[in-house]
């Protein structure tokens, strides 16, 4: 089977280091073995995600010399392949609707905001109601139906955790569809067999590997790669003030060098 990869970037900001640092590995994993390497663009967060950014975007991955095949993808025009795969699931009876707000969730995990920790199952047997609302994987029946899973993150075999990782939103508020949702169909739509991204995602694929399996969608392998990390051993992530592709392009570096310096592990 040949290989297939891609780069998932959300439009909701310029790309930095560490996403050209992704890139590359996946572009790099395609082009080693002969395979083909796709650009999808993950704008499903209306709120958030900027067309503007888009064409930056293309415009960093070829400066830093990167090519992908065939057309890009945007999730924005997928939501109704979304739907489907939500309406499958909540005919399995393994979605609830969820009416909590972020406030609510922190407080009833005593957390602060923002935390990550799973969902405590406020409304996991809530009356329904007619206010706005998100929809949930009831992960334990999801897990209960499935049995034991497995996949495998750079070739060696990991023991599906996803109960560890709550009950997820898979549509959102505000949003038909939520990453973890959207990610899986499209990753089995485009037939990509190997996932290659950042370590910060290993987590989330204990949920994509459940939705997999309860949807009947194939199963690629994970790569999931270390973090760029910077002189100071810091994450180098647009928050630590690390300058993004465009600003180092609009200087007049080159991008070719840029990757090659990635490539070769000296930032
Ligand atoms: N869209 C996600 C992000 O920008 C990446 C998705 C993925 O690689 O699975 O963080």
């Amino acid at each position: 089977m040949s290989v297939v990869t891609r780069f998932a970037p959300s439009p909701t900001g310029r790309l930095h280091m560490g996403h050209a640092f992704s890139a590359i590995r996946a572009h790099d994993f395609a082009r080693a073995r002969d395979g083909r390497f796709l650009l999808r663009i993950e704008d499903i967060d209306g709120t958030r995600s900027r067309s503007e950014h888009v064409a930056t975007i293309m415009e960093d991955l070829r400066w830093l010399g990167l090519t992908w095949d065939g057309e890009v993808v945007f999730q924005s025009t997928r939501l109704d392949v979304y739907a489907a795969a939500l309406a499958q699931l909540r005919e399995m009876e393994l979605l609830y609707r969820c009416y909590c707000t972020r406030a609510e969730i922190a407080e009833a995990l005593a957390a602060p905001h923002g935390a990550v920790a799973a969902y405590p199952g406020t409304c996991r047997h809530a009356p329904t109601r007619d206010v706005p609302h998100c929809w949930r994987l009831d992960m334990a029946a999801a897990v209960a139906r499935c049995g034991d899973l497995s996949w495998t993150d750079r070739g060696q075999v990991v023991a599906n955790a996803a109960l560890a990782q709550g009950d997820v939103v898979l549509a959102r508020k505000d949003a038909p569809a939520s990453y973890h949702l959207a990610v899986t169909v499209d990753d089995a739509a485009q037939g990509v067999t190997d996932v290659v991204r950042g370590r910060d995602l290993f987590e989330a694929t204990h949920v994509h590997r459940v939705l997999q399996a309860l949807l009947g969608l194939p199963v690629p392998g994970w790569w999931h790669h270390d973090l760029l990390v910077g002189a100071d051993g810091m994450r180098l992530a647009k928050r630590h003030g690390a300058p993004t592709l465009a600003a180092l392009r609009e200087a007049g570096m080159d991008g070719r060098e840029v990757a090659a310096k990635l490539r070769a592990g000296v930032v």
